[in-house]
């Protein structure tokens, strides 16, 4: 018999996964430009010039023995000095490279950190709607999840729930911001408030939670705000950090997971890390992208793609009578569904040849989301079908 979880886990791909599939059939049977898919977070920007050319450089000069062999099983050091240097000149944090665990991106350096902290049945508490791989890793480590609603229409956190849901048996909160699926970025003040009730809940349980800042769209933000960096603010705080979208290397599998050295056990959380890792069999992340990491720091793919297409897709949405989250960064819109069930307004989007992802995926129901890193061009010529699919709900309700 294998296991129970795994094959049901396996047997039921994410459904995000499920309508990308279905876009690549149905662009096979009808064309490519007639297909209008905005499932999956996949970036249509390449990454920067200077990106590409370290990496051209790397594989003409280095020693290709090092290049393409083992690492030490954290990742190399001189890239986890220039992560930690770069972290501290640009958000005045005060890492230690040595707390630095390279990893295949921010699932691994999710799933990683879960299996350090997490003994069986320990809670882990996460914001609706959240990535759904939330609930696999969580559970897959022993934890239970724990969900908190959102305030609606904004989308930020409800701070009253959330303190009545922490427990003694609360472990760790997950916060991602700006956010899969809304694009809603939390401000300074947010973070200040959920810091503080945390704080207070520690000492009513005398226990340790530990908050995980899963940050693969830190730099994609379309105002002039930045986003704060956790370890400022919260003592046990851990960042699981990936390159998979700001610089659009997301199928090279490189990211990092930051240990704050404030934590009161810092040093037994990284060891906990490095043993989760060797577990998982996550140890050495992809070499030649670890060396490319110190040239990716403080780099962004060209941004000003993705803010041309939310303006675009949100004024226009907005303009046909969609009720649309306001959108701050990462790149998503998140859309009221015209009916009370996102998964058969999805149903009926597809008519439209709109491959847009119900909600219930991100443990919320009624909306859809939209993954808007694709090229304008697709932005531009969905409009229509946009308009026609309002259209249609409005016909129904008229008769
Ligand atoms: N966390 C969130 C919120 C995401 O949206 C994603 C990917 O879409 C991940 C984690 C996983 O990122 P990676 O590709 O770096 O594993």
């Amino acid at each position: 018999m294998v296991n129970e979880k795994s094959k049901e886990l396996g047997s039921n791909p994410s459904v995000i996964r499920d309508l990308f599939e279905y876009g690549k059939k149905r662009k096979q049977e009808i064309g490519e430009n007639k297909v209008f898919d905005f499932s999956i977070g996949n970036p249509s920007v390449p990454p920067p010039k200077s990106v590409t050319n370290a990496l051209i450089n790397l594989l003409q000069t280095a020693d290709p023995t090092t290049l393409h062999g083992y690492t030490s099983a954290v990742g190399d050091k001189t890239t986890r000095e220039a992560i930690s240097q770069y972290l501290n000149k640009t958000y005045q944090a005060n890492t230690n490279s040595d707390l630095i665990y390279l990893t295949a991106g921010a699932a691994a350096s999710l799933t990683i950190t879960l299996n350090a902290i997490l003994n069986k049945d320990e809670e882990v508490i996460v914001f609706a709607p959240f990535f759904p791989e939330y609930s696999v890793f969580i559970e897959k480590a022993g934890g239970v999840v724990k969900i908190v609603n959102p305030i609606e229409p904004t989308f930020t956190p409800n701070f009253e729930e959330f303190e009545k849901v922490i427990t003694k048996k609360t472990k760790a909160v997950i916060l991602n911001s700006p956010n899969n699926p809304t694009g809603v970025m939390l401000k300074e003040e947010d973070i200040k408030i959920l810091c503080a009730i945390l704080d207070k809940k520690q000492k009513e349980f005398n226990s340790t939670i530990y908050l995980i800042s899963d940050e693969p769209y830190r730099e994609l933000i379309y105002n002039e705000e930045e986003y704060p960096f956790i370890t400022n603010h919260y003592k046990e705080s851990i960042v699981c950090y990936s390159f998979s979208k700001s610089v659009s290397l997301p199928g090279e599998r490189i990211g990092y997971i930051l240990v704050n050295p404030q934590a009161l056990n810092a040093k037994e959380v990284f060891y906990a890390i490095c043993g989760a890792g060797r577990a998982l069999g996550f140890v050495c992340a992809p070499a030649l992208f670890q060396y490319l990491i110190p040239h990716c720091l403080g780099k962004t793919s060209d941004l000003s793609v993705y803010k041309k297409n939310r303006d675009l897709l949100y004024s226009a949405l907005t303009e046909y009578g969609y009720e649309v989250v306001s959108p701050d960064g990462a790149f998503y819109l998140f859309v009221k569904a015209l009916e009370e069930d996102a998964i058969a307004f999805s149903e009926a989007a597809k008519q439209f040849e709109l491959l847009l992802v119900p909600s219930n995926s991100f443990g919320f129901n009624g909306y859809v989301r939209i993954s808007y890193c694709v090229p304008t061009k697709q932005i531009k010529s969905s409009l229509p079908a946009f308009k026609k699919l309002i259209e249609h709900y409005k016909n129904k309700g008229e008769k």
